[in-house]
C-alpha cells in the first residue's frame, strides 16, 4: 500500500501575538510534517469574533513566515464557515442525536457538580427528554454522548483514555446565541482539509476524545495526535500569554529565529547543544523519540 502523504495544521487564534508557547507547537507541529515531506495546512480558529482580528491574523501569517514555518495552504477562517458547520449540525439533527438545552450557566455549575480537576464539569442531561421547555427562552444544543472509553495513542504523551459520558456528559455544540464551539468547528475543519495530524499544546489532550466521537459521527477517518507539553519558567511556572517580553512582537526585536528555534529544540531535547538552527536543519533530524514528555523548562531570560 503507499504511504499515505502526512497532512499538519496549525491552527491559531488569531486573538494576539503568538507566544513561546505557540511558537514551540507549531515548531513541532511543522517538523513533524515537513521531516516526512508532509503537507502543512493553516487556519484561523477566529469564532470569537469579539476577541480575534484580522489584523492579528495578518500579524500570525508573517510571524509563521519569519519562523521559517512555511504552509502549502490556507483554508477559510472558522468565522465564514457558519453555513458549513450548520450542515454537520443538521446531520446530527437527523440522527436523533441532539436535544436543546436551557440551562443557565448557574445552573450548570451548580447542578452538575463535581467539577473535574480541569474546571470542567460533567453535564448530568438536566434538558435530556425536556417535556415542557421554559417559554421565550433561546436553547443552546447538546449532542449526546455515549458510555464508551476512547483512547488516544498519543505521539508524546502516550496511552490516554476517556469515557465522554462519566468525565464529560452531553456535549454542547452550537451556543444559544448561534455560534458553533470550537469542539464541532475543529473537527469538521481538520476532516475536511484531510488533516492526519493533529499536533498541539497539552492543555488540549482531553479534547482529542471528544473530536473522536464527533470524527465517527461524521464519518472523518480519525487523525493521529501530539500534544506537546507546555514550557516552563525555571520556577516552575507556566509561561504564559502574560508574559508580553515572550510574544514574538518583542522577541523578533532581540533574537535570531536559528536562536529562538535552537533554544526551544534545546530546551524539549531535539537537539545536545544550544546553539543557533534553523527549522529545517533540525527537520533533518527529527524524531518523535527525542521530545520530552514532561514539562519543558525554558530559561527565558537567555535568549536576550
Ligand atoms: N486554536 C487553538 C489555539 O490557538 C488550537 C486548537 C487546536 O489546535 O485544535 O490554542
Amino acid at each position: 500500500m503507499a504511504a499515505v502523504t502526512p497532512v499538519g495544521r496549525f491552527a491559531p487564534t488569531p486573538s494576539g501575538r503568538m507566544h513561546l508557547g505557540n511558537v514551540f507547537a507549531a515548531l513541532i507541529a511543522w517538523l513533524s510534517v515537513r521531516s516526512r515531506d508532509g503537507e502543512m495546512v493553516l487556519r484561523m480558529e477566529d469564532l470569537d469574533t469579539q476577541r480575534t482580528s484580522a489584523d492579528f491574523a495578518d500579524i500570525l501569517r508573517d510571524d509563521l513566515r519569519w519562523l521559517g514555518l512555511d504552509y502549502d495552504r490556507e483554508t477559510p477562517p472558522q468565522s465564514q464557515r457558519s453555513a458549513v458547520y450548520d450542515q454537520y449540525f443538521e446531520l446530527l439533527r437527523e440522527r436523533g442525536l441532539l436535544y436543546p438545552c436551557y440551562c443557565t450557566r448557574s445552573q450548570l455549575h451548580s447542578v452538575n457538580a463535581p467539577h473535574l480537576s480541569d474546571g470542567t464539569y460533567v453535564y448530568t442531561g438536566t434538558c435530556r427528554g425536556l417535556a415542557a421547555p421554559p417559554p421565550n427562552r433561546i436553547p443552546a444544543w447538546r449532542v449526546m454522548v455515549t458510555d464508551k472509553v476512547w483512547t488516544v495513542e498519543d505521539k508524546v504523551q502516550g496511552h490516554y483514555e476517556l469515557n465522554l459520558a462519566t468525565h464529560c456528559g452531553d456535549m454542547v455544540v452550537r451556543r444559544a446565541d448561534g455560534c458553533y464551539v470550537y469542539q464541532l468547528a475543529v473537527t469538521v475543519d481538520d476532516g475536511e482539509a484531510g488533516v492526519t495530524e493533529v499536533v498541539r499544546g497539552m492543555d488540549l489532550l482531553s479534547s482529542a476524545p471528544r473530536q473522536m466521537y464527533l470524527q465517527e459521527l461524521f464519518g472523518f477517518p480519525h487523525p493521529e495526535y501530539g500534544h506537546v507539553p507546555m514550557l516552563l519558567a525555571p520556577d516552575g511556572r507556566r509561561l504564559s500569554k502574560r508574559d508580553r517580553d515572550l510574544d514574538l512582537g518583542e522577541l523578533r526585536k532581540h533574537v535570531s529565529r536559528e536562536t529562538l528555534t535552537g533554544t526551544l529544540a534545546y530546551a524539549a531535547g531535539l537537539i545536545d547543544q544550544n546553539v543557533p538552527i534553523s527549522p529545517q536543519e533540525l527537520a533533518k533530524e527529527f524524531a518523535w523519540s527525542k521530545l520530552k514528555g514532561e514539562s519543558i523548562f525554558l530559561d527565558a531570560t537567555q535568549l536576550y
